[in-house]
């Protein structure tokens, strides 16, 4: 189990996330990665990869500055071996939405068979890629990012702390969990998600333990 990061506010969300990040080293990780969204309609910027915070940090350029919502990842491989490719965020076809998850989705394969059938391409060797096509499916249908979670959430099985983020929407991070911890940090004109509290301690002393099997909308 290894680190969630997730920011929205009025500060530059790169180093919110990446600080947070760095705080939840100690739960060690073979990889890193970040998705950053600026205003309505600006595409995502990812970064994600293998190794320490630090190869991250040197792939990073000034594209992540100004983006005010952003969410991030240490990752600790169980599906796919500690590469770039296999590294969180995991991307939708369209590129628009990015999903980062600790834990195991148990029945992935069959998502991903399903997923396939239906015209979906799949870039990594995870479990968690499969979450990634099947919210950008049920996003399509039903256009509200909460929702389309909480219909992702009922056709999965395992352990999960996910949290999404979408380019239509930048301003909202959406956070699920069920057998792994979420936590809500609640700041000035700025929120936080994260798999710990001290992922964002400095910023705010405040914080929402989500129950099991719940969906978090949050929004600056
Ligand atoms: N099962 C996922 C993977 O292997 C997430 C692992 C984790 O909790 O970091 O990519």
């Amino acid at each position: 189990m290894c680190g969630i990061v997730g920011y929205t506010g009025s500060h530059p969300a790169l180093a919110r996330v990446i600080e947070g990040l760095r705080r939840l080293e100690y739960r060690g990780y073979d990889s890193a990665g970040i998705a950053l969204v600026g205003k309505p309609g600006d595409a995502l910027v990812v970064a994600k990869k293998a190794g320490k915070l630090s190869n991250l940090e040197s792939a990073l350029t000034s594209n992540y500055e100004s983006a005010m919502s952003g969410i991030g990842h240490t990752r600790w491989a169980t599906h796919g071996g500690p590469t770039d490719t296999n590294a969180h965020p995991h991307l939708s076809n369209d590129g628009k939405l990015a999903v980062i998850h600790n834990g195991i989705i148990e029945n992935y394969v069959e998502l991903k068979t399903d997923l396939q059938k239906r015209g979906h391409t799949f870039t990594s060797e995870t479990d968690t890629e499969s979450v990634a096509h099947l919210l950008s499916d049920e996003f399509s249908k039903v256009g509200n990012l909460a929702e389309a979670m909480r219909s992702v959430c009922k056709q999965l099985r395992g352990s999960f702390t996910l949290l999404a983020i979408h380019s239509d929407s930048p301003k909202t991070i959406i956070g699920a969990r069920r057998n792994s911890p979420l936590v809500v940090g609640v700041g000035e004109g700025e929120n936080f998600l994260a798999s710990d509290v001290s992922a964002f301690i400095s910023h705010t002393k405040k914080a929402l333990e989500l129950g099991q099997d719940q969906v978090v909308e949050v929004t600056p």
